[in-house]
């Protein structure tokens, strides 16, 4: 913890000169001192402080200035620091003033000036005060905080960048915390732009684009060459196994992630089918760890940037970044995913992030703890958010289409489901509408098979209906099926011929897709096992047939 400040304003220079000097010389060891010869001057060096989460431990203030009276300056001071300890320094005259301050702003104290030998008359009463404040003040958070409102979609948003880039940050919730708002409304467009960042050097960011997020909590945004041996589109689990080969086995390796490494897999509250970790792991975890030891082993990750299109020029091919920047490669991985797929019912869109989510959205759970939260869907991936929000719910409701869990579902989950008490499993159901203004307040269910449809309040609803395969920017480029995943290897020969703009007189290799040195490894590639350890084998895989390709060009 940097040392709290003892913060002192007076108007008149000698008299700031003496009270700065007797401060020092009794306090400097244990406090920094800082002082102000202006109302306006020191409110406005009382938010800076506030905005870089210092502490303040002591005010000491002139009653009498011209623009702002000693009384004024801590009724403003003290919505910032509520904890601060607060004292007056008054002349005879004002002996009124500071003691209507002891009621209506809770003044500690009023000393007279002037206050020598400051060993009696000063340090005592500041001592005490002091040793009182130590006693009660929270240990500040010194990292990023994210101020908002809990309903608001954006506010939604930069927590999820956040947490799924693992950048630790506290949460200030305006409409609980006043603190929080006086802070807010401080910042220049904070009341307007929510949510604040307040980033730890005292800069803030109001409403930011994941961007400028990224860029400003120190994740790489842009690449460091123009040139690599390989980039990799897409940092899940299949795009993390290819970076970690890649770069370890001397290839120049770029990795280019839209949102957060992990990818889906590092949404999942728990994996437990991975091997090597008896005990199971969370995806966050899992992703963590494959991000730090494919930065380790040399390659380069850039975060927050989405590539947009792919274009090939023999031998070299070319990925261009939302941003507009181009980036060349002599052989390129598509690890982009699936992305899940949207539930399209009256009602959701403008609570999408206020009560509604799709995937786990593990950060939101805990601001549903007692409530009645549900899961839409029946696969592997709503059963683990299931187990997962009964943590924190006072019951959790899936609602799920099929007439079984088993047929969507690994048995072990099944099994983990009926032996938790407050989940409950609705068969043969679906959301038809949801209901709420600013955020989630009830969703109607329909019976598939009666068709009866009934409304019940609702806490939270997350959504886990299947996916689509990312590869839009892909489609003049690459081979696909008619739901957008990308063919490989043998599956690209059809009735024992080569693609059609294949040149080459061999096939192409396993995960190699219907351009040379173009690659698909993962959930997006057709025919995939939608598994966590298959996507981080084909990733590695492929880096071999990276090798294989690049001896030839
Ligand atoms: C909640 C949940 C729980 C799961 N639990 C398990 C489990 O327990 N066990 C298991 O084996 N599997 C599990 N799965 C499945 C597993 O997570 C996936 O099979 C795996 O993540 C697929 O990895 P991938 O790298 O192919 O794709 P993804 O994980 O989908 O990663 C693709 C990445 O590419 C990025 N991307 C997409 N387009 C672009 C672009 N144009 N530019 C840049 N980046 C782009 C995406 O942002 C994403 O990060 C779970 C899935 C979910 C959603």
């Amino acid at each position: 913890m940097t040392k709290p400040i003892i913060f002192t304003l007076d108007d008149e220079p000698q008299v700031l000169a003496a009270v700065n000097r007797d401060l020092r010389q009794h306090y400097r060891g244990d406090y920094r001192i800082m002082r102000a010869s202006s109302g306006a001057d020191a409110l406005e060096a009382v938010q800076e402080l506030k905005k870089r989460n210092d502490s303040v431990a002591l005010f000491l203030v002139d009653q009498r200035m011209p623009n702002m009276s000693g009384t004024d300056f801590l009724t403003e001071a003290q919505k910032l620091y509520p904890e601060a300890r607060k004292v007056l320094l008054t002349a005879y005259a004002d002996t009124e003033a500071a003691i209507d301050s002891i009621n209506t702003i809770g003044l500690d104290y009023y000393l007279m000036k002037p206050w020598d030998p400051p060993e009696q008359n000063l340090y005592p009463v500041l001592d005490d005060l002091l040793s009182d404040w130590w006693a009660t003040v929270p240990v500040p958070y010194d990292g990023i905080r994210v101020a908002g409102t809990l309903w608001s979609a954006s506010s939604h948003q930069v927590k999820d960048f956040l947490s799924r880039n693992r950048i630790p940050y506290q949460w200030l919730d305006i409409e609980k915390d006043k603190e929080a708002r006086t802070l807010v409304e401080s910042t220049e467009n904070g009341a307007r732009h929510l949510p604040v960042v307040f980033l730890p050097d005292g800069n803030t960011l109001a409403s930011p684009d994941p961007r400028t997020l990224a860029t400003n909590v120190g994740l790489q945004t842009e690449a460091a060459a123009p040139f690599y041996d390989l980039v990799i589109i897409g940092g899940g689990p299949a795009g993390l196994g290819a970076a970690v080969y890649g770069a370890s086995e001397g290839l120049q390796t770029l990795m280019v992630e839209k949102e957060a490494t992990g990818g889906q897999a590092g949404t999942s509250s728990r994996i437990e089918n991975y091997l090597g970790f008896p005990k199971g792991l969370s995806g966050s975890d899992l992703a963590r760890r494959a991000t730090t030891q494919a930065i380790r082993l040399g390659a380069e990750i850039l975060t927050a940037q989405e590539v947009v299109k792919v274009r090939v020029e023999d031998p070299y091919r070319f990925v261009t970044l939302d941003d507009g920047s181009e980036i060349g490669s002599k052989a390129l991985i598509v690890a982009t995913g699936v992305t899940v797929r949207e539930l399209n019912v009256p009602g959701i869109e403008p609570i999408t992030g206020a009560g509604v989510y799709y995937g786990a959205a593990l950060t939101e759970a805990a601001n549903y703890r007692d409530q009645h939260m549900f899961v839409v869907g029946g696969a592997n991936s709503a059963g683990q958010g299931a187990m997962f929000f009964s943590r924190y719910a006072s019951k959790v409701t899936m609602l799920v289409r099929g007439s079984s869990l088993e047929r969507g579902m690994s048995q072990y989950l099944v099994d983990q489901i009926g032996d938790t008490k407050n989940i409950e499993v609705r068969l043969r159901s679906e959301v038809v509408e949801v209901h709420g203004k600013n955020q989630l307040e009830a969703i109607s269910v329909r019976n598939r098979d009666t068709g009866d449809c009934e409304t019940y309040p609702a806490a939270a609803l997350f959504i886990f209906i299947g996916a689509e395969a990312h590869t839009d920017f892909l489609a003049d480029i690459v081979e696909r099926n008619s739901a957008g995943f990308i063919i490989t290897g043998s599956d690209l020969i059809q009735n024992g011929k080569r693609p059609n703009r294949w040149k080459l007189k061999r096939d192409p290799y396993l995960l190699e897709t219907s351009i040379p040195g173009i690659f698909a490894a993962g959930d997006v590639r057709h025919g995939s096992t939608k598994r966590v350890a298959s996507a981080v084998g084909e990733g590695s895989v492929c880096v071999r047939f990276v090798h294989q390709y690049l001896k030839e060009v």
